[in-house]
This record gives C-alpha cells, sequence and structure tokens, in this order.
C-alpha cells in the first residue's frame, strides 16, 4: 500500500479480466456486468469502465440513480435499472438513455406517460416472477402485462428490449428450483413470443448460473459477484474458476506496544493476554465496515503471519495479539486480498463472521479511501 493509514485497493485489470472469463463462460450470450451497490463496493465508475473493456456488453444496476450516475460519469453504455418505484425521475432516464424493468402494469403507465412527455421511445425489459418470490410480475399477472406492453410497443411509446426473471438456488447449480424456474420462464417467453413481443435479449442467469448452468444463459448472462473475483459456489475457491479477487483491504500498523499477562483488551475485555506480548493498534473499525461480529475472530496477516483480532471491534479500531513478533508501527496489516500471498480473503472474512462475501466487500465504507490499480491507464 502506499503512504496512507488505511487503503483499499481495487485492481481494475482484475475486474477485466474476470469479465474476459465470464464472457468465454457465458458462450455466445453477451455479458451484463452488475454493478449496484458502487460495483459491489469497488467503485461505480472505473469499475464499470473496467468490466467493458474486459467484453460486457451491457451494464446492470438496482436503482435509477446508479444508473444516472453511470452516465454522470461518462459511461454510455447499456445499462439497465431494475428497482425501481412509484414517481421516479423517469423524463431523466428516458433522456439518458436508461433501459428500465416493469414488472408491473402500473411502472409501465407511469413511464408510459413520461415517453410521451418526452417524445421518446422509452426501452423496457419485461420481468416475470419465475419463482424467486420477490420482484417481477406474479405468473397468473404475466399475460396482462405483455398484453400492456405489447400495446404501447404499437403505439410507439416503449421497445420491450428485455424479458427476464433471476433465479433462487443458482449456488446450488442442481437444485429442483432451477429447472422449474427454467420451466416458468420459457412458458413466459412463449406467451410474449404469442402477444407479438420480440425481446432482443432474454436474461436469467447471475453469476453463479453463468458458471454451473448454460442452459440458463439465453441472450446474456448478468453475473455481478464474479466480476469482482469472489466465487458464488461453496466449493469452488476463485481460482478454480479462473477468476481472481479485485479487492484489497490494508491498513497501517498505529501504535504498537508491549503490555503484561492478564492484561484485558479493548471494551469489556472480551480478550485478555495470557502472557506478556505485543499488542497492535489497527486503525480501521466498523464505522468502516469491518463486521463487529468479527470480534475475537476476524482474520489479518500482519509481517507474513496470519494473526485473529483480539477483543472487540471497535467503531475506528482494533487490536491484534501479535506475541513475540517483531512488528513496527507504520507496518502493514492486511485484512482481506486474492488470497495469493497468505492473505485472508473476503470469503475468509466471511466464513469467520457468518455471512457471505458479497457482505463483506459491499459493506465497506467510505471513509476507506480506494486507491485504483490497473486499468486502461496503466
Ligand atoms: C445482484 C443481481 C445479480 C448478480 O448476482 P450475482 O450473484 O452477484 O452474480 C443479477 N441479477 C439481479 C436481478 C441481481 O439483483
Amino acid at each position: 500500500m502506499s503512504g496512507h493509514l488505511r487503503e483499499l485497493i481495487v485492481d481494475l485489470d482484475a475486474i477485466a479480466a474476470n469479465t474476459q472469463v465470464l464472457a468465454t463462460r457465458s458462450g455466445s450470450a453477451g455479458v451484463m456486468a452488475v454493478v449496484k451497490a458502487d460495483a459491489y463496493g469497488h467503485g461505480l465508475v472505473p469499475s464499470a469502465q473496467a468490466a467493458m473493456a474486459g467484453g460486457a456488453q451491457w451494464l446492470g444496476v438496482a436503482l435509477l440513480d446508479e444508473a444516472l450516475e453511470l452516465r454522470a460519469g461518462g459511461v454510455e453504455d447499456p445499462v439497465l435499472a431494475w428497482l425501481v418505484g412509484p414517481g421516479e425521475p423517469w423524463v431523466e432516464a428516458l433522456t439518458r438513455g436508461i433501459d428500465l424493468s416493469v414488472s408491473d402494469v402500473w411502472v409501465l403507465d407511469e413511464i408510459a406517460t413520461a415517453a410521451r412527455e418526452v417524445g421518446r421511445v422509452a426501452r423496457v425489459h419485461l420481468k416475470v416472477d419465475s419463482g424467486l418470490g420477490r420482484s417481477g410480475a406474479p405468473v397468473g399477472d404475466w399475460p396482462t402485462l405483455v398484453d400492456a406492453a405489447r400495446k404501447a410497443e404499437l403505439d410507439g411509446i416503449v421497445v420491450v428490449v428485455g424479458v427476464w426473471s433471476h433465479l433462487a438456488y443458482a449456488d446450488a447449480p442442481g437444485h429442483p428450483t432451477i429447472d422449474r424456474q427454467l420451466e416458468v420462464f420459457r412458458e413466459a417467453l412463449d406467451v410474449a413470443e404469442r402477444a407479438g413481443v420480440q425481446p432482443e435479449v432474454r436474461h436469467l442467469a447471475n453469476s453463479a448460473a453463468t458458471l454451473t448452468r448454460p442452459d440458463t444463459h439465453f441472450d446474456l448472462t448478468r453475473p455481478g459477484l464474479a466480476v469482482y473475483g469472489l466465487s458464488p459456489l461453496r466449493d469452488a475457491p476463485p481460482a478454480a474458476l479462473g477468476l481472481l479477487p479485485a479487492m484489497s483491504l490494508q491498513a497501517r500498523m498505529a501504535l504498537v506496544k508491549r503490555v503484561p499477562a492478564g492484561h484485558g483488551v479493548s471494551y469489556m475485555h472480551r480478550y485478555v493476554t495470557n502472557r506478556e506480548t505485543t499488542l497492535g493498534l489497527v486503525p480501521l473499525g466498523y464505522a468502516d465496515g469491518v463486521p463487529r461480529d468479527a470480534t475475537n475472530v476476524g482474520p489479518v496477516q500482519v509481517g507474513g503471519r496470519r494473526r485473529t483480532i483480539a477483543g472487540v471491534v471497535c467503531m475506528d479500531q482494533f487490536v491484534v495479539d501479535l506475541g513475540d513478533d517483531p512488528v513496527s508501527v507504520g507496518d502493514l496489516v492486511w485484512l482481506f486480498g486474492p488470497g495469493d500471498s497468505g492473505e485472508p480473503t473476503a470469503q475468509d472474512w466471511a466464513d469467520a463472521t457468518g455471512t457471505i462475501s458479497y457482505e463483506i466487500v459491499t459493506r465497506m465504507g467510505p471513509r476507506i479511501r480506494r486507491r485504483y490499480v490497473g486499468g486502461p491507464a496503466s
């Protein structure tokens, strides 16, 4: 890391290379790189540009605000926003050329009103709930939604660019719900086709399905986590999939001191030294996204050695028991990284704290300085 006390390092070349791997795995289907939630904490615009450089043709986000932020950042590639609500700035979305997901007729109506107002054809992706039970039109309402969209299409107000859905159990490749959801999705596509809707792209697969279920690829895959080099599959580490984790979290030791045996460490003394030892103070805390659940279990690498957090993770800092290691103030503390230099990974942090790697990377706070390495400039 550079001279800063705490740094989140994002390897843009890794994001591009991971996207390339996913593009290959997608076969004849294109790739929509999912860059919601600040590109899973990696930084929206630089990550989106790296994914496009790696061969993605589309970008996917949850919120319309995220799509507008891409446009404000100069990213003009096709982008779909799928978590929309009533009263969105539809006019701005249409003038910025953002594709919008539609799960219900009221959304279509609001978009159509805006499209008439600005004299633009709205690009929509109709979403069916094939079984996840989250967004998407229920199967029973699908024909009505399709008919309304087709009518708006014939009126020259919208164009149905996509028909899509999302899987519940993609990380369990043999799970029976995948076959069932595929069946429902195909039926929904038939209903759309019979109504005269001819989408340019049909899409269903997230990272796990992109990597394990080619029968879910259709015209476009929609990987998120794997773009950032993390594995959605329990028994396949990133390297086994040809992926490289793009995010590293590092800090510099802010204070090092010798203490006697029996010394309580951090609030509530949840850790007590069992002999004379060296304690190191790491300047990262739960306000930065280090889980408080990492108390006494979070792994770090210091001086080439694995150590575990000693005591409670505080708002801005935590402590590591370094034994007799010759560690000095300013030495590097590596919380997680690609894992190829013996440092812990985001997956290790997820395992230690009972969550998923998605949550570890997306929770990294804005207070940590981001540094990008690689990318078009390098
Ligand atoms: C987040 C998300 C994805 C990407 O999922 P990963 O498991 O990260 O690949 C794809 N589609 C939708 C609708 C999502 O919300």
